[in-house]
């Protein structure tokens, strides 16, 4: 049983390992275009997911570079659209099951529901379609800000644009870092998810769910 927050006018929430689980970005980056790889340049699949992944990690995650589909596509000269590799492997998303049912108790509660993720904004589209109507605004660090992580800055942007002050705003996500400690830092009521249930304490939640107890009405 968690405390009930009051005050909370919106529910954010983070997409890869949140909303959904990481196989469909997997299956793009490590088996899509790889595949296109070895087929565009003639050369085995093992030889071009060491060629790519030697490429990504020259880039590396800090920089813009690495969330852009379109800079690999054009990096690696192939003559593929990023929605046809979607479109190849859409079969590969899942949103976790406990997802839709939080997202409409959440809203018919009247809260404000969006999502604040660092993916790049055509992962987020195609990763959360099914669910996508229940979010009034998406926010993408890489594609709105052009930053690389969900910094301080990036969160009080957010409750600037949305003109709502931070402690009105709960935050679940993650990662310890960009889903929990920065959004607290800026007096955003985060929760750390754990689905694996590794961690504990006041702010650790396993599944979704949780919140609603969090934000129950009364
Ligand atoms: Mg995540």
């Amino acid at each position: 049983m968690h405390e009930r927050l009051r005050g909370v006018r919106v529910v954010s929430f983070d997409v890869d390992g949140t909303l959904t689980d990481k196989k469909f970005v997997d299956a793009v980056w490590l088996r899509g275009i790889p595949e296109i790889y070895a087929e565009t340049h003639d050369t085995s699949f093992e030889d071009a997911l060491k060629m790519v992944m030697s490429a990504y990690e020259e880039v590396g995650e800090n920089s813009i570079e690495w969330y852009l589909i379109d800079y690999w596509l054009r990096r690696f000269q192939l003559d593929v659209s990023y929605e046809k590799i979607f479109e190849r492997f859409k079969h590969e998303i899942r949103v976790y099951p406990e997802v839709e049912g939080v997202l409409q108790e959440l809203s018919a509660a009247g809260y404000e529901l969006i999502v604040c993720s660092n993916a790049a904004r055509e992962f987020i589209n195609v990763q959360i379609a099914d669910v996508k109507h229940y979010f009034s605004r998406i926010f993408s660090a890489v594609s709105d800000f052009r930053q690389v992580k969900k910094s301080n800055g990036f969160y009080l942007r957010v409750c600037e644009i949305l003109k709502v002050k931070p402690q009105e705003v709960v935050h679940v996500g993650d990662h310890w870092v960009f889903d929990f400690l920065n959004p607290r830092k800026v007096g955003i009521n985060a929760f750390f998810l754990d689905r694996r249930d590794e961690r504990c304490g006041t702010f650790v939640i396993k599944s979704l769910e949780e919140l609603l107890d969090i934000l129950r009405p009364g």
